[in-house]
């Protein structure tokens, strides 16, 4: 089959979160199976150049309609740790692209939208008819719009889109002004309940929503997050076009790259382990506690990573860090926040834990050190507002390192509580919490450090069990490939 993958994150030369690991990993899955997969990216000036291998013109000259006007771009080529990507770079005032950061400027609508038109250009330019178009959140949520109602027109009869939500609190929610730059036009005709009008604002438009009526297939990231986003308020607003569409949306839980997380070879950790040289991983705390300047004593060592973000459940990192401070641990973070006051929240707790030689925050985005911090931690907690998968907890399972998590979304269908899981004790793997506040979250860190004191074997039969579980890209490949025949044959 050929797949052309179009996002505006991949792992490791555009990784924000966890859609870029996905990208990455689930493409590198398609091809080892044996099917043909070309990624589309932005060409971002902040790419990590660094990771691509053969970048070169693969088209020079691509008009791109815009407004009453038309764009220069150049599409480049180059393979990311074997992947095939293209990158579009637009040469215009507007500098969609090069803007030092993946998100956030105040036009990031315009600039999707226009990466949208471009990609569906460049592939009608360059020939390309796959099989599947596989489209990832709201800012590639016009592509199946455009495809059917302009590019269907112009020869691409053949695709079939494939349409991945990876979080509904991002939906890409904007205005009239998105359809005439695209070419759509007819706001009379899009301004529709059903199809690109918002659910609650009548006067906008909502691109997510666009992804979701016009794609063949719906799925996202976990079975659990499917079923919350189609039963309870986790929607954000969309749980009626959902339900609408129920017969074409589905729940695939996210794989983890067993390549990339790998502590049995991680270049990036400071000692290879696996389920029979557990022992090895100590290796691993010493040198975290040497790269962060902790003091080495007996202690558990509980940490956080990702994005310092509302979903993350701040005020319960917050209180994490006291309450395993106060309980015998040392905490360790990496985590970053576009959001200026969160930002600076944790910054002023990184200068509240300065000279604690039992803590260290480092505020920051740092693939490297991220491998060493999983590698070398006893515990991590991921207390979450929502989640729709989770990529961190899967991670500490693989390398061993327990997870405490809050009970929502993938982190429910991934997590099997120690004590209290409708499972045999082999598949439990961690600890669950309930209640988003602070009693919720010291239940379970009370448990687990207990469990860590007091019972150390039965704690590694935990660390044990999560590192046996498969987490692999091996079944959601082929859960997609389902997918993929299944839409084909339609
Ligand atoms: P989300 O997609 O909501 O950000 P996930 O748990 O699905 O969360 O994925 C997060 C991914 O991003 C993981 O691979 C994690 O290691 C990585 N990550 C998040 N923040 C950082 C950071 N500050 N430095 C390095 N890696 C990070």
């Amino acid at each position: 089959m050929y797949i052309v993958m179009i996002a505006s994150e991949c792992a490791p030369v555009a990784k924000v979160g966890g859609l870029g690991d996905v990208v990455f990993g689930l493409c590198r899955e398609l091809e080892i199976r044996g099917n043909s997969v070309e990624i589309i990216l932005p060409k971002y000036d902040c790419l990590r150049y660094g990771e691509i291998y053969g970048l070169t013109v693969s088209l020079q000259d691509l008009w791109v309609p815009w407004h009453d006007r038309s764009v220069h771009c150049t599409v480049y080529f180059g393979f990311v740790h074997g992947r095939k990507c293209f990158f579009i770079e637009p040469h215009s005032p507007e500098n969609f692209f090069n803007r030092g950061v993946f998100y956030g400027p105040a036009d990031d609508d315009q600039r999707f939208a226009f990466f949208n038109k471009a990609t569906l250009e460049f592939m009608l330019r360059a020939n390309k008819h796959p099989d599947v178009i596989h489209c990832h959140d709201w800012q590639t949520g016009l592509v199946p719009v455009l495809l059917y109602e302009i590019y269907k027109q112009a020869g691409m009869t053949h695709p079939r889109v494939c349409y991945t939500l990876h979080n509904l609190a991002h939906q890409g929610v904007t205005r009239e002004h998105i359809l005439r730059a695209t070419g759509l036009n007819r706001p009379g005709y899009f301004f529709h309940p059903d199809r690109l009008q918002d659910n609650f604002n009548r006067g906008a438009i909502n691109l997510m929503k666009g992804g979701i009526v016009y794609s063949n297939f719906v799925t996202t990231v976990s079975p659990r997050y499917a079923w919350e986003i189609m039963h309870t308020d986790q929607s954000f607003g969309l749980g009626h076009t959902l339900h609408v569409h129920r017969q074409k949306v589905g729940g695939i839980l996210n794989g983890l790259d067993y390549e990339v997380w790998n502590p049995g070879t991680d270049p990036r950790s400071a000692a290879h382990y696996t389920v029979e040289t557990l022992d090895q991983k100590y290796a691993n705390k010493q040198a975290l506690r040497q790269r962060f300047w902790l003091r080495d004593v007996f202690k558990p060592i509980v940490c956080f990573v990702g994005r310092l973000d509302h979903q993350k459940g701040v005020p319960l990192i917050t209180h994490a860090i006291g309450y395993c401070l106060q309980h015998g641990c040392q905490f360790v973070l990496l985590g970053t926040s576009p959001d200026s006051r969160i930002a600076q929240h944790f910054s002023g707790l990184k200068h509240f834990y300065n000279d604690n030689p039992d803590c260290h925050l480092e505020l920051g985005f740092n693939e490297d050190l991220s491998h060493l911090i999983y590698a070398g931690s006893d515990m991590i907690i991921v207390p979450s507002l929502f989640e729709p998968c989770g990529l961190t907890q899967m991670i500490g399972l693989r390398y061993g390192t327990v997870p405490i998590v809050r009970a929502t979304g993938g982190l429910l269908d991934t997590v099997f509580d120690a004590n209290h899981a409708n499972k045999p004790y082999g598949e439990r793997n961690g600890y669950v919490f309930n209640d988003f506040n602070t009693a919720g979250i010291e239940s379970a860190l009370e448990r687990a450090i207990g469990m860590w004191n007091n019972f150390p074997q039965h704690f590694r039969e935990l660390m044990a069990n999560g590192m046996r579980t498969d987490y692999s890209w091996n079944h959601p490949g082929q859960n997609y490939l389902n997918v993929y025949d299944y839409i084909r044959e339609k």
